[in-house]
Formats: structure tokens, C-alpha cells, sequence
């Protein structure tokens, strides 16, 4: 079975400090493939909860060094490499590089240690870069946020899914994911925040954004899932959000839950939650 798992779906300095929604990343099973995306706080003790076995996971893609997209990353390459395998790292340069004193960015990276870069396979990624990793070919996309980050395209034989990351929306940012089967969008901003204070809306997708992006886009998602869900988008109703969205663009947009499953074998499936917290609401349910 092919299928995406939000560990969390959280994102941002609020959910990081209150685990309200967790700030997990996403577990992607694909063509045999196993990797987490973004790592944040709570991904590995997520992923042993939801017995997902994260020791024979393949590896980690990180999209930037934001302690709610990466601090995972180095335990889970840890107890993948403890299983005897070789972990892969896909993950933005700065991620993985030592700091060049003359660019201007913030000073904590490389995330990804250097005794965890020498057991792994290391993919240093920038804005256009390819690389094929068994038969997925992942590609880095340009990310406009505070600092470096890129979104991934992966493309397995039959799917084609697509990972904003934390982005601005930037002029023709839609042309890159045209075409996604399923499209995952960090989105921060609600739509009654249209102009908040400085310097959030700069380096964030909103929900504004996101109907531009769509609207926009030639061949659109047959799923997308608003995803990193900030203090600002739970407050502001996000089904109401979701609504927003759909009803502007026709689409099909769902936002995503802890412990969400996609099936990827057949997108028009209604997601499901998984483990413990599935539990809770049948109990809630049958009540
Ligand atoms: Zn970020």
C-alpha cells in the first residue's frame, strides 16, 4: 500500500511549545519507499506510537532548518542507521553545509550533525535540483521564507505529489505543481488575517494565497491538504478555511489532522486517522 501519514499538523512557535496539534512532519510510503518529511518535535515518539517502525524507515527529507521542520531529523537517522541500514538525507543545503560567514542568514545550521551526515547518504538540494532515489525522482523547488527552504516534488511511476514547505506565494509558484496528484500546502494565514502584523504575512502562504495559487494552476491537484497548521488557522475555524477554499476554486481541499492516512492508491478515499487518537473517536461516537 502506498500512503502519506501526518504524524502532525502543526507548524510555528505556538504549536511547537504547546504540541495543541503536533509539529510532526509527515510519513510518506511510497513505491517500497519509506521517508518522514520535515521532522519536527514529536516525530519519532509519534512514529513508534503509530508503530510505524521508524528503524526501517529509508530516511528524511527536511525542506529548511526551522527547529518545527528538522529537530527530529538526527534521532530518526540515528535509529535508522542503529538497524544496520544506511539512512538517506534529502534536505536543503544549508541543512546539511557549514555556514559561508558571507551569506546572511541566521546562524543555527547545518541542523543535520555532522556524525549523522557521515552515516547517512547525503542529497545536499537546491531550488531546481533532481535526484532519483530508487525509482522516485524528487525534485527541490524554490521556497521563498525567512530562510533558505525549498518544497519537494516526488514522482514515483504513478503519482506525482508535491510539498510547498513554508513559502511565501511567489509569481508563477504554481506552474511547479501543476500536475500534482496530491498537493500538501503550509498554510499559516487565514483569511480574515489578511494583513497581519509584520513580519508573518512576508514569508507565509495564506489562505488568500492558496486560492490565488490554485486558481492559477493548469492542471490542478486532485487533493490538496492545508497543512502546518498555525495558532492563527485553528482560531480562525479551519473547516471554515477549508470551505473558503473550496467553494473559490472547485477544488478538493481537506486540512490535515494528527494521525491522518492518505491512501495514495486511490486519492478519492476519505482520509482517515489512525492509532490511539482513531480509537478516542469511535469512543466519542459510540458515546
Ligand atoms: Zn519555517
Amino acid at each position: 500500500m502506498n500512503r502519506l501519514i501526518f504524524l502532525g499538523s502543526g507548524g510555528g512557535r505556538h504549536m511547537i511549545r504547546t504540541q495543541e496539534r503536533k509539529t510532526a512532519g509527515i510519513y510518506v510510503e511510497l513505491d517500497n519507499m519509506k521517508f518522514v518529511f520535515d521532522p519536527g518535535p514529536c516525530a519519532l515518539l509519534t512514529a513508534l506510537q503509530l508503530k510505524l517502525q521508524p528503524e526501517k524507515w529509508n530516511g528524511a527529507f527536511v525542506t529548511h532548518m526551522h527547529i518545527d521542520h528538522c529537530s527530529d531529523a538526527n534521532a530518526i537517522l540515528d535509529s535508522i542507521s542503529s538497524n544496520a541500514a544506511q539512512p538517506l538525507i534529502i534536505a536543503e543545503k544549508h541543512c546539511i553545509e557549514p555556514k559561508d560567514k558571507k551569506e546572511k542568514v541566521n546562524d543555527y545550521y547545518p541542523c543535520i550533525s555532522a556524525y549523522h551526515q557521515n552515516l547517512s547518504k547525503v542529497y545536499p538540494m537546491e531550488a531546481g535540483k533532481k535526484v532519483k532515489v530508487n525509482n522516485i525522482e524528487i525534485t527541490a523547488v524554490r521556497a521563498d521564507h525567512y530562510d533558505p527552504t525549498i518544497g519537494f516534488i516526488i514522482k514515483s511511476k504513478s503519482l506525482k505529489i508535491g510539498f510547498t514547505s513554508d513559502s511565501v506565494y511567489y509569481n508563477g509558484m504554481e506552474k511547479f505543481y501543476s500536475g500534482c496528484d496530491l498537493l500538501v500546502v503550509n498554510t499559516a494565514i487565514p483569511m480574515a488575517m489578511d494583513s497581519p502584523s509584520k513580519p508573518f504575512p512576508k514569508y507565509h502562504m495564506g489562505i488568500k494565497d492558496l486560492i490565488t495559487m490554485l486558481k492559477n494552476m493548469e492542471q490542478k491537484p486532485k487533493l490538496t491538504v492545508i497543512d502546518r497548521l498555525t495558532g492563527f488557522m485553528v482560531r480562525a475555524n479551519i473547516w471554515k478555511q477549508v470551505k473558503i477554499v473550496q467553494d473559490a476554486t472547485k477544488c478538493r481541499i481537506i486540512s490535515s489532522e494528527d494521525h491522518m492516512e492518505i491512501d495514495l492508491d486511490d486519492l478519492n478515499k476519505n482520509p482517515r486517522i489512525i492509532g490511539k487518537l482513531a480509537e478516542k473517536e469511535e469512543k466519542i461516537r459510540l458515546e
